[in-house]
């Protein structure tokens, strides 16, 4: 039977930190459509601006404006919410694949780095989170070459 690579757990440790939820182009669009705003407003009232890159705004508890106990806008949340934990580096890398395990308790280390490179790989292009515009996309995405 083959295993599971990844499973969230809810605990909310990747909604923790600040600049880190860039969105694109298309992120920013549905967002503000979930949210039922416009994106100006969306960029005005919860994203902050970093190296040239819009990022979703954290709170004063270091969280995604968006986290309340889980994910406040699930269905519109950015595309790297959506692809995380089967971001580049843990992708090409398998120490980096080890050293999430502890930020990360949604990783099964039992799958085996090799597995969880297959179902990422998969998971990213059902999904269609590859990265496909270098310049707007987030590094941590994966082309479809890497
Ligand atoms: S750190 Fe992992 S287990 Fe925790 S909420 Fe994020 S994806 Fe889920
Ligand atoms: S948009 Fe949702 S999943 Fe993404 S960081 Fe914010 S609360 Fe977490």
């Amino acid at each position: 039977m083959t295993l599971k690579a990844f499973e969230c757990r809810m605990c909310g440790h990747c909604c923790h930190g600040e600049g880190g939820i860039i969105m694109s182009e298309k992120d920013r669009q549905r967002l503000a459509l979930h949210l039922g705003i416009s994106v100006e407003e969306l960029l005005e009232k919860y994203s902050e601006e970093r190296n040239g890159k819009i990022s979703l705004g954290t709170g004063d508890d270091g969280y995604c404006v968006f986290f309340k106990d889980g994910c406040g806008v699930h269905p519109g949340r950015p595309d790297i919410c959506r692809a995380w934990p089967f971001f580049r580096g843990n992708l090409i890398d398998s120490m980096s694949w080890e050293m999430i395990q502890e930020y990360c308790p949604g990783v099964n280390p039992e799958a085996g780095h090799a597995e969880f490179v297959r179902q990422g790989r998969q998971y990213l292009r059902d999904e269609n989170l590859l990265r496909y515009d270098p310049a707007t996309d987030p590094n941590a995405l994966i082309t479809d070459e890497d």
